[in-house]
């Protein structure tokens, strides 16, 4: 099944996105298959969302937002970051902010970045803006939640349980 319905005029990046979609697709469901040892199909699964994000970043409204420190805003970090029962149990274990500033409690709001880069959720690994405005930094694209969807039940084979928000 596509992910994304490519329509007419969609350029060379929406074709590249929506190509690496389906590669992520795949990926995710040989993830299932990399054994029977969950950490090593989670291992694999992290590394393939990294990979994705690798290929697409060119592609992306990121790529401009984006320097060696890292984003400039972190505006997608003003959520609460999608898990799983698997992710959930590891983020309870973690040190967190509480307050009410609307980041996630795992944003490090002086550096503005990502607090628990190496063990963040799947979900924050294959997040980018992938429209052409700030606006869908924080508000997802319909490609975006699509390619989520298609992978929930995919991921919930491996992750457990799909969680909703964390912190919600
Ligand atoms: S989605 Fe927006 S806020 Fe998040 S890293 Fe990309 S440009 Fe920065
Ligand atoms: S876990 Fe990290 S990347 Fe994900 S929303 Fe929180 S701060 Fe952002």
């Amino acid at each position: 099944m596509e992910l994304l319905p490519l329509s007419r005029g969609a350029d060379a990046s929406d074709i590249t996105v929506a190509r690496e979609i389906e590669k992520l697709k795949r990926r995710v469901i040989w993830s299932e298959r990399a054994g029977t040892d969950s950490w090593r199909q989670i291992s694999f699964l992290y590394r393939v969302a990294d990979r994705f994000g690798s290929r697409v970043f060119d592609h992306t409204f990121c790529r401009g937002e984006i320097g060696a420190t890292g984003c400039s805003t972190g505006t997608c970090c003003r959520c609460r970051p999608d898990v799983f029962a698997y992710e959930q149990k590891v983020l309870d274990l973690l040190p967190k902010r509480l307050d009410d500033t609307g980041y996630c409690p795992f944003f490090n709001l002086v550096r503005k970045n990502c607090g628990i880069y190496g063990v963040r959720p799947f979900a924050c690994r294959i997040y980018f803006n992938l429209a052409a405005s700030a606006h869908y930094c924080r508000n997802p694209n319909d490609m975006t939640l699509q390619m989520f969807d298609n992978l929930k039940p995919h991921l919930e084979k491996i992750l457990g349980a799909y969680a909703g928000g964390y912190g919600g």
